[in-house]
């Protein structure tokens, strides 16, 4: 396992629509686990692989245990993850993103989501998502797209990073 490098909204990269996983190779897996050392390391939420480089349609997600939400400790590994419907009620809500760091944003989301995908293991996986993991995986499955929280965001701010205000982005949305 290996931490990656997380890369900036800057790098063209991040705008290219991912690729397919054609099958869940030991290799698939072993850049999972390295995805997931990444994400915990820089303390988000969720992450695609994309965002270190590799632009396969590949995502992590894990709800933080101690969050106050009814999916805390919710973690996912989706390959070839796909919207197969979205709400049409949506809410807005905060996000960042680990790709765009000190920037928060308002940007509105889908309330309630179905999501297909494989495991990392080639299991088909099929799952209803609402609110905040809804959110997060509408945010993730953007990446696989090439697009960023900022081109949905219907107000961005700057976040200084350590301030307490930082914390708080932390605590509402995460970053993704
Ligand atoms: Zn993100």
């Amino acid at each position: 396992m290996a931490q990656r490098t997380i890369l900036f909204a800057d790098n063209p990269i991040l705008r290219e629509k991912s690729r397919r996983v054609p099958r869940p190779t030991e290799e698939i897996r072993e850049l999972i686990q390295d995805m997931r050392e990444t994400m915990r390391a820089a303390r988000g939420v969720g992450l695609a692989a994309v965002q270190i480089g590799v632009p396969l349609r590949l995502i992590v997600v894990e709800i933080p245990e101690d969050m106050d939400d009814p999916d805390a400790g919710a973690s996912l590994a989706l390959i070839n993850p796909e919207l197969v419907r979205a709400s049409r009620e949506t809410e807005e809500g905060v996000e960042g993103c680990l790709s765009v760091p000190g920037w928060a944003g308002y940007v509105p989301r889908s309330v309630e989501v179905v999501v297909k995908g494989m495991d990392p293991q080639g299991k088909p996986v099929r799952l209803k998502a609402r609110g905040y993991l809804a959110r997060v995986l509408q945010h993730e499955i953007d990446h696989t797209n090439g697009v960023l929280f900022i081109d949905r965001a219907t107000e961005v701010w700057p976040v200084e990073e350590g301030e307490e205000e930082q914390e708080e982005v932390r605590a509402a949305a995460g970053r993704v």
